[in-house]
């Protein structure tokens, strides 16, 4: 078997805004699992919740102010270039391509994970990528089910696999527990108070100088 290319991370979102509970899990799982970088990618139309609060244009804006002076996270737009549905499918299926030799890791949350059987076409996404679970406190995988088979089935312990293997494996990762949440960011900022120390000062900054959100708009 021919050499692999270092393992990307791939962190899909609303990012409505970008926090720093979001940051903190992108930068420890770069660490722990020596990824080259994590891409960090906004979705144009989530598929499974309401619309974001603020446009397309303005998370990635977000997301370029809070990863500028972090060389290990990357502000991809390529989903939002994309038209329609943001399916995360489809998102990996054009990183292969881009990067044939690359092993891909999609990091996901656990709440977010819970949701996974719902996801389109989730049944092939170990094959294109790694799903890398990150632990938040208040969250538990189920013990039945298909998330758990999924779970017991394709779960590997040694971080190693994902440095040599394209896809295919799930590794279970906790990570410090921030219960930041973007929801309570933005009611926070429509009611004028300050949410400083919960997101990066120059996301904040952009949301001030672009009244990002306001009541009307949460
Ligand atoms: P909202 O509060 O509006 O639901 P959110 O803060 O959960 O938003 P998303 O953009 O929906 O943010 O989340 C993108 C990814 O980040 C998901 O995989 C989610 O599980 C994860 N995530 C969200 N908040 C945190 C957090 N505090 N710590 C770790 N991961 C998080």
């Amino acid at each position: 078997m021919h050499q692999l290319e270092q393992p990307i991370g791939i962190l899909g979102g609303t990012f409505d805004p970008i926090h720093m509970g979001h940051l903190r899990m992108a930068v420890e799982l770069h660490d722990a699992l020596s990824l080259a970088k994590v891409h960090i990618i906004p979705c144009l139309q989530p598929v499974h919740r309401k619309l974001p609060a603020a446009s397309a244009e303005h998370r990635m804006e977000m997301v370029k102010c809070a990863v500028a002076n972090e060389p290990t996270l990357v502000a991809d737009d390529r989903e939002i270039r994309r038209k329609g549905p943001s399916y995360m499918i489809d998102t990996l299926l054009d990183l292969r391509q881009e990067m044939p030799n690359t092993p891909l890791c999609l990091i996901v949350g656990i709440d977010a994970f819970l949701g996974f059987a719902s996801w389109h076409r989730y049944n092939d996404i170990l094959d294109v990528a790694h799903i890398i679970i990150a632990h938040r406190p208040q969250y538990q995988l189920p013990a039945t089910g298909v998330i758990a088979d999924l779970v017991k089935n394709k779960r590997q312990t040694d971080t190693s696999y994902i440095q040599h293997h394209l896809a295919g494996g799930i590794l279970l990762w906790p990570i410090t527990a921030l219960d930041i949440s973007a929801t309570d960011i933005r009611k926070q900022i429509a009611m004028g108070k300050n949410p400083r120390y919960l997101l990066p000062d120059t996301v904040y900054q952009y949301i001030k100088q672009h009244g990002v959100y306001n009541l009307s708009r949460i």
